[in-house]
């Protein structure tokens, strides 16, 4: 029998899942629609089913544990808790709804916290037992590890880099403050500065033929490939507030590598060379050139399932 776990990721729309061997190959994979179930227990039993269905291909496979990852997912609770983006409202107990259906023993943690657990079990920080993962997509999220282990707190919610403050009063932010790091270089953040930029710089650039409705990061990266100015000045800029929330995240934990994951993070060099600049140029000396900042090393269409996966690993592994 060969042993798998399931690895399931939650988003807003849709939930994916695969059956994850322990070298980190996907066997099988599928995904279920997260809307359209008003209430949570419809919707463990349709995606419970959906991965006994997934199993039964196989007459040599046994499923040894189940990973999620979730929005708001408390790991120590096994809760989901007042997650905006899904419709089950209040703290759902999700891992206990799903024991109910498959009797495995099941674990849960944030989306973030899980592409952390992907670096370390399959992707580039395999031997590093000290990093931070920022992931830099719609919003921005991170996960700590420190000793080989995930930080969680006292509350199972540690590891918000992406909310720290980096502008006092600085720009609006989703969670209701003001100048957090997600509202400079998340996505949204990049097209608010070249948003600003646009205004402020009399350049020409290929941006300004665009509606500013449809800009998005992407055509943003595009243009400063094409040494767009004001697509170049974005990116210093993005890359200069990201280097003071990883700068303020080292001093926190001393990590020996940051891995930038997703969104912004496929704009290599762009985005690579000038957070090394100025967190080289900012960091306080004690620490200066003793982290790599380096790509995350999981492919990102698999990141969602690898990451729940690996966390099933390593919890069964304790
Ligand atoms: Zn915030």
């Amino acid at each position: 029998m060969k042993e798998v776990v399931a690895g399931i990721d939650i988003g807003g729309t849709n939930t994916v899942f695969g059956l994850v061997d322990r070298d980190g190959n996907i066997l099988a994979d599928g995904n279920i629609k997260t809307s359209g179930h008003p209430e949570v227990e419809g919707f463990v039993s349709v995606l419970i089913s959906s991965i006994k269905n997934l199993s039964s291909g196989f007459s040599d496979l046994t499923i040894s544990g189940i990973g999620i990852g979730a929005p708001n997912a408390n790991y120590h609770k096994g809760t989901i808790e007042l997650a905006t983006n899904l419709a089950w409202k209040g703290i759902i107990p999700f891992t206990s709804l799903v024991s109910k259906e498959m009797d495995l023993p099941c674990f849960i943690t944030n989306d973030a916290n899980a592409a952390a657990m992907g670096e370390m079990i399959f992707g580039a920080a395999k031997n590093v037992r000290d990093f931070i993962i920022l992931t830099l997509g719609t919003g921005v999220g991170s996960g700590i590890v420190t000793n080989g282990e995930l930080v969680y707190g006292h509350t199972g919610f540690a590891g918000e880099i992406g909310h720290t403050i980096i502008i006092p009063g600085g720009r609006s932010c989703g969670c209701g403050r003001q100048g957090c790091l997600e509202t400079y270089t998340s996505a949204s953040g990049l097209v608010r500065t070249v948003l600003y930029m646009l205004s402020e710089m009399k350049e020409p650039s290929l941006l300004r033929e665009i509606a500013p409705s449809k800009l998005n990061a992407k055509l943003i990266t595009d243009a400063a490939k094409k040494s767009d100015p004001v697509a170049m000045e974005a990116f210093d800029y993005t890359a200069e507030m990201l280097a003071f929330g990883i700068i303020n995240a080292i001093v926190f934990s001393s990590p020996e590598a940051v891995y930038l994951f997703g969104g912004l993070a496929n704009a290599g060099d762009l985005l690579f060379e000038p957070v090394r600049k100025y967190v080289d140029r900012d960091i306080m000396a004690v620490f200066r050139g003793t982290v790599k900042i380096l790509p995350s090393g999981i492919p990102e269409n698999n990141a969602a399932v690898l990451g729940a996966a690996a966390l099933a690993w390593k919890e069964l592994k304790k």
